[in-house]
């Protein structure tokens, strides 16, 4: 079959290399002149490793995208290093990197808190019963489970953090995902996301895909006969065509979906995100921090900031220190509208309660990352709504973030769908 993949994300390519090993003749059509979508990196000229432009790490528990990495051979390139994640409370911050340490953190006290805390944990971490969770919301099951001081404090800020105006309605099976996938320790690709990325397409260009970078897809149409047509600057006919962006482009570039398919791609709700990269020339935590929580309420301009230097030494990128600050933010937030220094202004005077001795010429260079499309916010009874991958044209397939579900999303979930998808490409 000629099949189309619409983007070079890690679900895109994976998809890909899964076709053209089947022998399919594959085109990957990508708008950004580089591969890797929301994980892709960039790299000044002096530094070893590239940094990612939204920060990225793995969980050992990301079985897809490690089991692929062995296929590939580069399994001895993937480091788990242990860093220090830490949680604001009361001016101070506490290490938060496991239930065992959440449970020491003095927020809760020492009372029954600290103990519905634990049990609320251990029995999250036990049951796979998430269809049960996912007909109530976080807020409402926590409330109940756990108590409102250890919800208030624990779980809602994060809650809030990630999606904002919509924290009261995500479903609790998100909330049990993200408990039960995830580890202490983190891992990355040696060279940074940015370097697996392009050896993969590499890869895939050796095995015989094409790779269009710099090309922007404006429309899927069905072929007056059998197949689709993809428009770029000119247009081409496949058999079939995969797209791996997100809901509301997918309802853009394909008019011809019936109104039913187009009506649920477009009623699902995703957060955007806006990250800021300092390079500095000192270390911001001196404690080796790598990961800040931090509660909205405590009045910190970002939601996260993290010292990317702390996880993998400053020594891969020319002796800089990189830090990560950014949030999530429903569209229209007014940071989306702000210049680069404008919103360096909003965030360089929390930077003193990380480190009393940072001064503003401590930072050599900035750059700021912004996209609509960073975080799905699943409703109860979340997967009913899940577009089918198979959408309702012949021969049209579309695998995003938003069908992860119930997994948070993430480029381990990402290679999932994509080689779930190039499966049901090939045998329906
Ligand atoms: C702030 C933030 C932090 C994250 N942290 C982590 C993390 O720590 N660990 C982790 O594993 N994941 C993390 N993720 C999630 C991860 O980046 C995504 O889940 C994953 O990259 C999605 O891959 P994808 O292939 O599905 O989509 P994408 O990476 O979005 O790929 C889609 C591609 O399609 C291209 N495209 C769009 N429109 C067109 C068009 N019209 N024509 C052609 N091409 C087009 C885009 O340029 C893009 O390259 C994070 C994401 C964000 C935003």
């Amino acid at each position: 079959m000629k099949i189309a993949v619409i983007g070079a994300g890690f679900g895109g390519m994976a998809a890909a290399y899964d076709l053209r090993k089947s022998e399919h003749e594959v085109t990957i059509f990508e708008a950004a002149d580089h591969v890797g979508g929301l994980a892709s990196g960039f790299k000044e000229p002096y530094w070893d490793w590239s940094v990612e432009k939204f920060y990225h790490h793995w969980f050992q528990s990301d079985r897809s995208m490690l089991g692929l990495i062995r296929e590939l051979g580069w399994e001895d390139k993937v480091i788990f290093p242990r860093p220090l994640t830490v949680m604001y409370y009361k001016g101070k911050f506490y290490p938060f990197d496991s239930i065992f340490k959440m449970a020491l953190f003095p927020g809760l006290g020492w009372g029954i808190n600290k103990i519905r805390f634990g049990f609320v944990g251990l029995f999250l971490r036990l049951t796979n019963n998430w269809h049960n969770l996912e007909r109530v919301t976080t807020d409402a099951w926590m409330l109940k489970w756990a108590g409102r001081e250890v919800y208030e404090k624990m779980w809602k800020p994060l809650l809030i953090g990630k999606f904002g105006p919509f924290y009261k309605d995500v479903n609790m099976a998100w909330m049990w995902a993200r408990i039960k996938a995830r580890s202490t320790r983190l891992g990355t690709f040696e060279g940074g996301f940015q370097k697996f990325a392009d050896l993969f397409a590499d890869r895939l260009r050796e095995k015989g895909v094409e790779m269009r970078l710099g090309t922007q897809v404006k429309s899927i149409k069905q072929a007056s006969e059998k197949g689709l047509v993809v428009e770029t600057a000119k247009k081409e006919q496949f058999d079939k065509v995969l797209v791996t962006m997100s809901p509301g482009i997918m309802a853009k570039l394909c008019p011809d979906l019936p109104e039913s398919y187009l009506k649920g791609l477009l009623e699902l709700k995703s957060m955007g995100a806006v990250v800021m990269v300092l390079a500095l020339k000192h270390q911001l935590s001196e404690q080796g921090y790598y990961w800040f929580n931090l509660p909205k309420e405590a009045g910190y301009p970002m939601l996260a900031l993290v010292e990317h230097t702390n996880f993998v030494g400053p020594e891969h990128f020319g002796g800089d220190y990189i830090v990560y600050a950014g949030d999530y933010l429903e569209a229209g937030h007014e940071y989306f509208s702000l210049s680069d220094a404008q919103l360096l202004e909003r965030f360089l005077p929390a930077f003193k309660k990380f480190n009393p001795t940072f001064e503003k010429d401590w930072v050599k260079k900035i750059w700021v990352s912004k996209t609509n499309y960073a975080q799905p916010v699943p409703l109860v009874d979340h997967s009913r709504n899940i577009p089918e991958i198979e959408t309702p044209i012949p021969g049209l397939y579309f695998a995003s973030m938003s069908q992860v579900y119930p997994w948070d999303r993430g480029t381990n979930f990402a290679v999932e769908i994509g080689r779930r998808a190039a499966k049901m490409m090939m045998t329906r």
